[in-house]
């Protein structure tokens, strides 16, 4: 089982800023040269409360006219055009969309929880508020993955599935992986009833009674990575929980009715 020890911990040192847009970033992706990525925060948008101010949801009830600002500011501030940010109507569920083209004219939502794809230029964008974002790069194929594990993503094994994916359908080996997970609600803060929790996660959570479970999803997704083959030295991850950070995050368990925010990852 992967130890605390062994992992490669980021933490809030990582952050950085492009024209007025912090983000966390990992400097072992960064180094690759052929791959840009980024952790945003909830800092440096335009929205109002509660979606202050860096919301990129169009469907939490927030001004859309803000959130398309929002997407440009950051489009610009990293230096790719608007069109190329693929977004997922993100299901809470296991569909892994592999894209082969060019999405920016599908006329249709993309009803997926992660993407893959091994085609410059397209960048891919996960939204979160609690739920981890997780990028996946193999540094021998020049592919990235990007993903949305919530707690029913999780559940369904969606980390896992996306590493075979990656496997099968673009011929990625384990051993050239490099993982990261970015901030999201930490065991400290999330609390699930029985009735959701499976007993395949009691490694990873504490028990405080009354049916109640505080859940370490990060470490479970990462027991799934340890599943696929993936050695503790290939994991990265930004030690912060999303909850006890609201300054920097947006957190749905925190705040209820609040914004998202975006991590992205494509190859240049
Ligand atoms: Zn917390």
């Amino acid at each position: 089982m992967l130890t605390v020890n062994g992992m490669n911990i980021l933490n809030r040192t990582h952050l950085e800023a492009k024209d007025g847009i912090p983000y966390f970033e990992n400097p072992e992706i960064k180094i690759l040269g052929w791959v840009i990525h980024g952790f945003l925060t909830r800092q440096g948008g335009r929205s109002l409360s509660p979606y202050h101010s860096l919301n990129i949801s169009f469907s939490n009830g927030d001004e859309k006219k803000t959130v398309s600002s929002n997407r440009d500011r950051i489009t610009e501030a990293f230096g790719f055009d608007r069109n190329r940010l693929v977004l997922l109507k993100q299901m809470q569920l296991d569909g892994i969309l592999t894209l082969k083209g060019a999405a920016e004219a599908n006329p249709t939502p993309l009803k997926y929880d992660a993407m893959i794809t091994d085609i410059p230029n397209q960048f891919l964008g996960i939204r979160t508020a609690d739920c981890i974002p997780i990028f996946v790069v193999d540094r021998k194929r020049r592919v990235v993955a990007a993903i949305h594990a919530g707690r029913q993503g999780t559940a369904l094994q969606i980390t896992k599935k996306a590493l075979r994916k990656m496997k099968e359908e673009l011929g990625c080996s384990g051993k050239d992986l490099l993982i990261t997970l970015g901030p999201s609600i930490g065991p400290c803060c999330y609390e699930i009833d029985e009735k959701v929790f499976l007993k395949e996660w009691e490694p990873f959570s504490i028990g405080k009674g009354m049916g109640k479970w505080m859940v370490d999803l990060a470490r479970i997704n990462m027991a799934q990575l340890e599943e696929e083959g993936i050695k503790e030295d290939q994991i990265y991850r930004f030690d912060l929980c999303t909850r006890c950070h609201n300054d920097l995050f947006f957190s749905y368990r925190g705040e209820g009715r609040t914004g998202r925010q975006l991590s992205f990852i494509g190859i240049i």
